[in-house]
């Protein structure tokens, strides 16, 4: 089985480090990363620059582009056999509800998924990963298990993404895996005022505070039980219920 691994936090980041662990066992690594962070690029493409891979070992580049960039480079020009999966991650930090929308590392599995290839997100949801990294490290326990169950599906569901997060606890203390679907979170007070050395206004984003809902089967309420969570993601973001409720407003226009 071929790997590309590829990830949205940089080629030296522990996440991918830890990916590259846990698929190794069942197959050949392939690592195609972004030479530095990229989080919450979603699905950008560099159009205005040439990209100049730089190898790094054997089967190994770090790409001056974003994941999107790093899949589309890897499967038409750097791999000479396309992969069999896609993995992207570990992201250092949760991509679960409206968080997928923003995330590199689930760009880069729906880029994989868009030239054909079955692709796999995975992140942790640990908060401070200086602390973290031992139980990040840990996960590779939980992984090899979960990533040999979703490679050897009898048929990979079609058209479809595997978006996993690990709950921030030790590996022994993981309940267990459950399919899930995308919570909702809110972020309050995540653009922060401030001053530039000369007095004038700023505004930083991020930080804030992060509150979450969901019904019982939802992404966030799993991990935050301890359980790893499982989300099949669609590229097709047609709403069918709208369009079938269609009739009643569009006829008048
Ligand atoms: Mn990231």
């Amino acid at each position: 089985m071929r790997f590309l691994v590829t990830n949205d936090d940089g080629i030296l980041a522990h996440g991918m480090e830890c990916l590259c662990a846990a698929a190794e066992p069942l197959g050949q690594v392939t690592v195609v990363a972004p030479d530095r962070e990229q989080s919450a690029t979603s699905h950008s493409l560099t159009l205005h620059h040439p990209l100049r891979p730089v190898r790094r070992g054997e089967r190994k580049w770090q790409v001056d582009g974003t994941p999107t960039d790093c899949v589309m480079l890897a499967i038409e020009a750097l791999m000479p056999e396309r992969p069999d999966f896609v993995l992207s991650g570990i992201n250092h930090g949760q991509n679960m509800g409206e968080d997928v929308l923003y995330s590199g590392t689930v760009a880069a599995a729906m880029e994989g998924l868009a030239l054909g290839v079955p692709s796999i997100a995975v992140s942790f949801a640990g908060g401070d990963l200086r602390a973290d990294v031992s139980q990040l490290r840990e996960q590779v326990k939980v992984l090899t298990p979960l990533l040999k169950h979703l490679t050897s599906l009898p048929s990979f569901p079609a058209d479809t993404l595997f978006n996993v997060n690990l709950p921030p606890v030790p590996a022994d203390d993981v309940k267990g895996v459950k399919l899930t679907r995308l919570g909702r979170r809110a972020y309050s007070g995540s653009v922060a005022p401030m001053k530039d050395p000369w007095g004038r206004s700023i505004y930083w984003i991020g930080g804030g505070e992060i509150s979450w809902t969901g019904e019982a089967d939802s992404d966030f309420r799993a991990v935050q039980e301890g359980y790893v969570s499982v989300t099949p993601l669609h590229l097709d973001l047609t709403h069918y219920d709208a369009l079938k409720g269609a009739e009643r407003w569009w006829r008048s226009l």
